[in-house]
């Protein structure tokens, strides 16, 4: 098994096609032809994830957030990004980042949360022209009836584990139509509020997008960006083993959320 069937089967499952014009996606550092055994994915390489990577002898992480995300000049010790780079090329570990195609995706993180919290029949909030399978950006979709603000945040805290939720919204509001969008997915309201959503689902958003969710009437509910997104890396690590059973293949276990509450 090479390097090269891992990122064959990964660009099937999220074509790489779906991802944002801005963003650095597929095989970022590797060889193709190299041999794979363990393949560790996460959400970001950081040093806890990247000295996992090395400790348990991965050939390859699928890290959902690339690295480099900005191009880099030189691969030396002088700065994070690089010297992350510079150890796992060192110990020959190969970097796959699928981000926003695998956001995008047809079973991607988007769709899933869709299919979570019970949007009907998502439909993309930024569809890809001509494209045959109808794919895109974001998702949004009409809930089976209309929820209180204050029931629809619960439906959010049970399905994300979480036991309390940041939001922008009016409590004795109502919820039908729900916008999703994973990370940092505040530059979607607009188009959330073009197909007549009244509510949108994030990871994170700035304080301003959050003053014109308000303006807008739009509920705007902020999961944390590591919460919306993390729950994909073992869904990632599961797809990988159904279709290589011979490979040895887990979700990070050091990897966990910067952010805390204190
Ligand atoms: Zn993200």
């Amino acid at each position: 098994m090479i390097i090269q069937h891992v990122c064959q089967f990964l660009e099937s499952f999220a074509p790489l096609r779906l991802a944002e014009q801005w963003d650095n996606v597929g095989l970022i550092a590797g060889n193709r032809q190299g041999d794979v055994k363990n393949v560790m994915t996460c959400l970001t390489i950081t040093a806890e994830t990247a000295d996992e990577a090395i400790a348990k002898a991965a050939d390859l992480i699928v890290s959902h957030h690339p690295l480099p995300f900005v191009p880099i000049k030189k691969l030396t010790t002088d700065n994070v990004p690089s010297e992350l780079l510079w150890k796992l090329a060192n110990a020959g570990v190969s970097v796959y980042s699928p981000h926003t195609a695998f956001d995008s995706a047809a079973t991607g993180i988007n769709q899933t949360i869709a299919d979570m919290i019970g949007a009907n029949g998502p439909k993309p909030l930024a569809a890809l022209i001509d494209d045959a399978a109808g794919l895109g950006a974001g998702r949004y979709g009409k809930l089976s009836s209309p929820m209180s603000v204050l029931d629809f945040a619960e439906v959010l805290k049970k399905e994300f584990g979480l036991s309390a939720l940041r939001c922008v919204a009016n409590a004795s509001g109502q919820v039908s139509k729900v916008a999703v969008a994973c990370g940092s997915g505040g530059s979607f309201l607009d188009k959330a509020v073009r197909v007549g959503c009244d509510a949108m689902v994030t990871g994170e958003a700035t304080f301003h997008t959050c003053l014109d969710a308000k303006a807008k009437g739009v509920a705007l509910f902020l999961l944390g960006h590591y919460t919306s997104e993390r729950f994909a890396i073992e869904k990632l690590a599961d797809e990988i083993k159904k279709e290589f059973p011979r490979l040895n293949v887990w979700a990070s276990a050091d990897e966990s959320d910067p952010i805390s509450t204190c």
